[in-house]
């Protein structure tokens, strides 16, 4: 991470609707200018990617530490299981809506006003948010992806989490890349369904985590298998923001991973 340190907000701690910050919760204001959101938080010890690093980050919430189904992990494909159909993923994201686009301090964030949804089990799950890594926090038998945008959804009526991991590889200029880091603090149209690959049937599954703090589990993955492209000037502008905004992978425990 190459900017100064920004305090976490309730917002960002909002991202996953679940847990969050006891001390700290005021009433979610919009998206706050990072200046004065550093400001307010001036005195207090924060998590981040560098000296309160993801080593620290179970004096922030204990199941970073202690949990046994955390994320992100490494995927070896060799290793997976057969997919159990009742967590067969059905997407439908493409909805035309203005978004707003913040730093957060840990990533950079993308709220659309109208959110798609993903269907899983007949059981819908609203998206609320997408954010990106400057690499992708889930390895494939070790390999880290060059870039990754993880499309945060939730189940309006049992919280639940469930989050689609789209990798990026360095080839040709991605479509809302461009317009969400040239409107970083703005707003922005967007079709969320222009972030996915052509192939959404192929994907890894398990039960994991958010990878930041509060680190609550019983998310569900899923990890496309098809990667899209984002060119090389993307990538590096994208990095300007943040490089190293990824928590290394998890032990898997008794987990499986399923595959289609
Ligand atoms: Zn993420």
């Amino acid at each position: 991470m190459k900017k100064t340190i920004l305090a976490m907000s309730a917002a960002a701690l909002l991202m996953t609707g679940c847990g969050g910050s006891e001390a700290e919760a005021p009433a979610p204001k919009k998206a706050i200018a990072p200046a004065e959101h550093a400001e307010a938080a001036h005195h207090e010890k924060h998590w981040n990617y560098e000296e309160n690093g993801p080593a620290h980050w179970d004096e922030f919430s204990k199941t970073c530490g202690t949990g046994h189904t955390q994320s992100p992990i490494n995927i070896i494909p060799g290793k997976s299981v057969e997919m159990n159909h009742q967590y067969d993923l059905s997407m439908h994201e493409d909805v035309h809506t203005s978004a707003s686009v913040i730093d957060n301090g840990h990533s950079i964030k993308v709220t659309p006003k109208t959110g798609g949804e993903i269907t899983l089990h007949g059981e819908k799950f609203k998206l609320l948010q997408f954010h990106f890594h400057g690499k992708s926090e889930h390895t494939v038998d070790g390999k880290r992806y060059d870039m990754v945008v993880h499309m945060v959804h939730q189940n309006p009526k049992t919280k639940q989490l469930a989050v689609v991991a789209v990798f990026f590889k360095e080839g040709k200029a991605d479509p809302i890349l461009d317009k969400v880091i040239n409107n970083v603090g703005g707003e922005i149209e967007v079709d969320p369904q222009d972030l996915l690959p052509k192939d959404t049937a192929h994907y890894y599954h398990y039960i994991g985590s958010l990878t930041t703090p509060p680190c609550s589990e019983n998310v569900q993955w899923y990890l496309l298998k098809e990667p899209v492209e984002a060119s090389k000037e993307q990538i590096e502008a994208f990095r300007k923001y943040y490089v190293d905004n990824e928590r290394p992978v998890q032990e898997l425990y008794d987990r499986h991973v399923e595959s289609n």
